[in-house]
């Protein structure tokens, strides 16, 4: 979901906010003074990384800024960069657990990991898709001519993986942060138990 969204989310949105290391209140759901502190920090490090590595079209930004900021760091260098050689746009960030369940449910089935099994429901992983005229481009061809293989590039350069490599599913627009188990992250991320720099130490 888009980061207007996340932010509706109050549930979804604390368990990013402390999973940043930004919010110290409890996981309730519920919105009050230190959610909205830690919010402020969040934003503050998405302006900063903007400003840094540069600011993209609107639609990669609403996804960027669902990001681990730890995270988006390396994403929206490679958006940056994806967007010199063509009109590359994020088209996902977060999934919220919910979200995860639905897509799970899904049939035919699209993916086999339910809510807490995806980079993406932490905020570590983006989905990438080439746009001409205007139009989404899906071509799944691998090999030395796939649209892809700057996308790769690109990814290794920022330090992050890319989905094209998986052994288990093909998805080269998929890229994420570096391997720590989901189990870990799921424990973290809704207990609030760690942030993730201190998962990365
Ligand atoms: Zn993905």
């Amino acid at each position: 979901m888009k980061y207007a969204e996340l932010k509706t989310h109050t549930l979804a949105w604390q368990r990013s906010l402390k999973f940043a290391g930004f919010y110290r209140g409890q996981l309730d759901g519920l919105a009050g003074p230190l959610t909205r502190e830690a919010a402020t920090q969040w934003e503050a490090s998405h302006s900063q990384l903007q400003a840094r590595y540069g600011q993209v079209d609107s639609r990669s930004e609403s996804y960027l800024w669902t990001l681990q900021p730890l995270a988006a760091m390396r994403v929206r260098q490679v958006i940056v960069e994806m967007r010199k050689q063509a009109d590359w746009k994020i088209i996902c960030g977060i999934r919220t657990y919910d979200e995860q369940d639905a897509l799970y449910n899904k049939r035919p089935r699209v993916t086999r990991a339910r809510g807490g099994q995806s980079m993406h429901n932490f905020g570590l992983a983006a989905d990438f898709c080439l746009f001409e005229d205007g139009k989404d481009i899906w071509s799944p061809s691998e090999g030395p001519k796939s649209i892809y293989a700057p996308l790769a590039e690109a990814t290794r350069q920022a330090g992050l993986v890319w989905g094209g490599g998986f052994r288990t599913i093909y998805d080269p627009g998929h890229i994420q942060l570096g391997e720590i188990a989901t189990t870990a992250l799921h424990r973290a991320y809704t207990q609030g138990t760690s942030t993730l720099a201190e998962l990365l130490k």
